[in-house]
């Protein structure tokens, strides 16, 4: 499995699929296999038939995913080392998914790359996004898409 989390939304990625959390109940779930610490979970996710825990070492600050079937019998965990933001994510699935004709038509190539740079949580121009947020309400008005990066 290729497993991301959003610490600060509480979304895992397992896949390139995003599961919301169904809790954030914060339990204390079992002993850090690092420390020996214990390990509390930070958010409860639905995944196939059963569940994946999000749940972080209180001494070393390690996350694992931890998985279990519907009766809630330990099935293995590992340790979470990719984290991603939930909110950067979707902004450019909105991106990708808007003919790039369409975006060269309002946003200049700088505009369009800073847009894609601060979606992808990469470095970009602030200028540059500031000058393309402007134009964000003519680019809804013209195409009826709602960009808010
Ligand atoms: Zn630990």
């Amino acid at each position: 499995m290729d497993i991301k989390y959003d610490v600060e939304h509480n979304v895992l990625q397992v896949d390139s699929i995003d599961l919301e959390p169904q809790s954030r109940d914060n339990n204390f779930i079992g002993v850090c296999s690092h420390c020996n610490s214990d390990v509390t979970s930070m958010s409860y996710h639905s995944y196939k038939d059963g569940m994946l825990v999000a749940a972080k070492c209180n001494s070393c600050d390690t996350i694992y995913a931890i998985m279990y079937d519907g009766d809630w019998n330990w099935q293995g965990e590992e340790p979470i080392s990719y984290f991603f933001d939930i909110k950067n994510s979707n902004d450019l699935k909105v991106l990708d998914s808007i003919d790039k004709k369409k975006l060269a038509t309002v946003f200049t190539p700088a505009e369009a790359s800073a847009m894609y740079a601060k979606a992808r949580g990469e470095k970009y121009v602030r200028q540059y996004l500031y000058r393309a947020r402007k134009k964000y309400t003519d680019f809804k008005d013209l195409f009826g898409i709602q960009i808010d990066i």
